[in-house]
């Protein structure tokens, strides 16, 4: 009987464990056969064997209950070990995520703004026409509409073909000075090699009472604008044509491929177009109720910058998720 003692010790797993538990304590266990031996006996050698098969009967129940609490709890350890997750598989270090270079791109013009004390401002991507077109002196029927392909819903609904609808909404909610900027998505019909149906713009506007503000400040800030943005670049102004500003100028920096010696991204100019701007026209003054004002307005997209920035010669690879471009952004 003694020798069960050891077995139990020896024992590893539960179901070892049970079929021992059977073996002694069965109805056809040792156990069993013990105490029917004892209705052989009498007497004293009757008591001394009872006595014995007792206090052995309890030994061998605590060994058994032990080692069933052991093997329960070294079961459930081992089951955790093979199911759990192993989180030192994956070096975290590696897998950071990275601002996508749109949106990074983004932050970096929006803070120089916010640092020129410039406020933002946002509206709706569903526009109606009088925000989008007519307040911006681009009257129905006007020619310059077709300098924009739009998403339209109904006569008078569409998507934003540029964020200057802000513009409008803050001059009709506010009286002058204002200086702010509009960041955010814009929407045309257009796809190549240089367009996306999706981009986002950057515009500004600041204005005063009276004739404070001239083309002079603008140029001021977008000169010092652009050297923040690409380093030691020229910038030159160009004169152009918008419907919203009067005069209006397209604004260059020297390209920085070639540093302006002329290659293929600048066609051999030697100088790269990145970003319209001019005095806000006085039929956009008219249209919001201002008078007495001066100001000045400029937008960019923000995909060409981010472009430039990091010589991604596809737009659209910006917007394919492919990993390969996207990690080298981390
Ligand atoms: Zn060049």
């Amino acid at each position: 009987m003694k020798k069960y003692i050891d077995k139990l010790n020896s024992v590893v797993n539960l179901e070892e464990l049970e079929k021992l538990r059977i073996e002694i304590f069965g109805k056809k266990g040792v156990m069993a056969a013990s105490f029917a031996k004892l209705k052989n006996l009498a007497g004293d050698e009757k008591k001394s064997f009872a006595a014995e098969i007792n206090t052995l009967k309890k030994e061998l129940n605590d060994i058994l209950n032990q080692k069933r609490e052991f093997l329960k709890e070294k079961e459930i350890e081992e089951k955790l070990k093979a199911e759990g997750v192993d989180v030192t598989l994956f070096d975290a270090a590696n897998e950071s995520g990275a601002l996508h270079p749109v949106l990074a791109t983004m932050d970096k013009i929006i803070n120089y703004f916010l640092n020129m004390n410039y406020e933002i401002q946002e509206g709706p991507l569903v526009e109606d026409d009088f925000h989008n077109f007519e307040a911006l002196n681009l009257p129905k029927y006007h020619p310059a509409r077709d300098m924009q392909d739009t998403f339209y819903f109904n006569d008078s609904m569409l998507l934003r073909t540029h964020t200057s609808p802000v513009q409008i909404r803050t001059m009709l909610s506010k009286k002058a000075p204002i200086r702010m900027i509009s960041p955010g998505a814009v929407f045309r019909r257009d796809l190549d090699l240089t367009h996306t149906p999706q981009f986002h713009q950057v515009e500004g506007l600041v204005i005063e009472e009276g004739d404070k503000v001239s083309f002079a400040n603008l140029k001021f800030i977008l000169e010092d604008f652009l050297t923040y943005m690409f380093g030691d670049v020229k910038v030159r102004f160009r004169p152009s044509f918008f419907p919203f500003t009067e005069p209006s100028a397209e604004v260059d920096i020297s390209c920085i491929f070639c540093e302006g010696d002329g290659c293929r991204v600048c066609s051999h100019t030697g100088w790269l177009e990145v970003l319209g701007c001019g005095m806000v026209d006085p039929n956009v003054y008219k249209a919001v109720g201002y008078e007495n004002v001066s100001g000045f307005a400029f937008g960019l997209g923000v995909e060409r910058f981010a472009m430039l920035l990091h010589k991604i010669p596809d737009l659209r690879s910006l917007y394919e998720g492919d990993l390969r471009l996207l990690e080298q952004f981390k």
